[in-house]
């Protein structure tokens, strides 16, 4: 028997019916052992998460208003769920003394911290298991970084007295005992921490999708699940601007070599999309892009100086330049005379003179020139350093769809190829990529 840590995000834990659902994944199979839920998220377009709502109610209660009406409704979601779902519990009392607390202790991540730990409470009820709360058990210094290791001794000892338990997302405790929670998103953390204590054999993140698109769906239409990538590829991809877990998530399970599935909790027969340490190379139908990712807004620092190349220290001077104006950079390509740097715009906004000015006394180019409205696009996939042609495939999707190509990148890993080109042909240059390589 293995060991499954499943953890559910808002959308999955919504209402009574989608608690229902999360039931019965959880008993239809022995090996899941420990659940972290988030808070009830939204149910139809419009609605509002209720850690919205505790935000909320935390801001009236610091400005000295009161937070009865955000609560009420808070207060109507949890009090449905456990009506419909027949609890013998009281949730009434549940949620006055937390009303009450939130009221008394003032403190932001208290307050939201309640949508993880109420769910976590009566989900517990619900499948008739232990609860273990976060705050007992995830830790964070006095400075309000993830204690790592400190939460692995001490969640891993917890978990040894409990064989099945619900562990609410989202929060911990500084070494005080107060509260303290991660950023947004960061149930998806406390599972694949409790994955990591427990020793567990997947990580099973259930959410709204049925797996990690292999492009953008706002930009490429109805893109194809990725059955299986490696942490390596997805954090490629994830940096790229691609999101659907949280990216401090992968840290702990990959650190543990334990692989993540990511699942839908409407769809639970599709398998979803599995992350693992290392791909088994097989992709279907011969694909050899795992996925494509991009990003707008980024300028390109353009330098050319004759013998460039024979200057020793002239990189350095550049880069130099940059870390002075505490400016970081996300590529570097060069020529024998030309060096291109390419920075995200939000670096530059202020010092964008500064730094010619600089490169100018200290390097002395024959031209040195900053342009804006640069896209990146990232074509990732370990296939890649395995298929030859696949450059030239790339560049001839770009060249038949009209794309000019400003700046080449590929990671010494193979694992990538980056393209910088202007912003206005982001959405024509992902379609043509994504064609070129996936088979409908
Ligand atoms: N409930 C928290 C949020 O809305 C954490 C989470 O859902 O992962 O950000």
């Amino acid at each position: 028997m293995g060991i499954k840590v499943a953890k559910f995000g808002g959308s999955s834990l919504a209402d009574a019916e989608h608690f229902r659902k999360v039931k019965a994944i959880i008993e239809s199979d022995p090996d899941y052992r420990y659940v972290v839920p988030s808070a009830p998220g939204k149910r139809f377009d419009g609605d509002t998460k209720v850690t919205d709502l505790l935000y909320q109610c935390h801001r009236l209660v610091e400005s000295g208003r009161s937070h009865e009406e955000p609560f009420r409704k808070i207060a109507e979601r949890y009090t449905q769920i456990a009506a419909e779902l027949e609890l013998d519990f009281d949730v009434t009392g549940m949620l006055n003394e937390t009303s009450e607390a939130i009221r008394r202790y003032k403190n932001p991540d208290f307050a939201a911290s309640r949508g993880e730990y109420m769910n976590g409470v009566i989900l517990s009820k619900y499948l008739d298991w232990d609860f273990i709360d976060a705050q007992d058990v995830i830790k964070f210094d006095r400075q309000g970084s993830f204690a790592a290791e400190w939460t692995n001794e001490v969640m891993g000892e917890a978990l040894k007295n409990h064989s099945r338990a619900v562990i609410p997302g989202f929060y911990g405790s500084y070494p005080n005992g107060d509260v303290h929670t991660f950023s947004r998103g960061g149930s998806d953390i406390t599972g694949a921490i409790v994955a990591r204590a427990a020793c567990a054999d997947v990580y099973v993140n259930w959410t709204d999708v049925s797996g990690f698109m292999m492009a953008d769906p706002r930009i490429v239409k109805d893109p194809k699940i990725i059955r299986e990538l490696s942490y390596a590829e997805l954090r490629e991809l994830s940096y790229m601007g691609a999101t659907v877990l949280h990216e401090d998530a992968i840290f702990p399970v990959h650190k543990a070599g334990i692989p993540t599935n990511i699942r839908n909790t409407n769809a639970p027969q599709d398998p979803g999309t599995m992350i693992v340490m290392k791909t088994s190379g097989d992709r279907e139908n011969g694909q050899v892009i795992t996925g494509i990712a991009g990003h707008k807004n980024f300028s390109l620092l353009s330098i050319e100086k004759a013998m460039m190349n024979s200057e020793l220290g002239f990189g350095r001077r550049v880069l130099q330049a940059l870390e002075d104006f505490g400016v970081s950079f996300e590529h570097l390509p060069t020529g024998i005379d030309t060096m291109s740097v390419v920075i995200a715009d939000k670096e530059l906004v202020t010092r964008k003179d500064q730094i010619i000015q600089r490169i100018q006394q200290t390097c002395q180019p024959d031209t040195i020139e900053i342009s804006a409205g640069i896209a990146l696009i990232a074509t990732v996939g370990h296939g890649m350093s395995r298929t030859p042609g696949t450059a030239a495939k790339l560049f001839n999707a770009l060249y038949e769809a009209g794309v000019n190509i400003r700046m080449i990148d590929q990671g010494s890993s193979e694992m990538n190829i980056i393209v910088g080109i202007n912003i206005e042909d982001f959405e024509t240059a992902m379609n043509a990529i994504y064609r070129a390589f996936v088979k409908d």
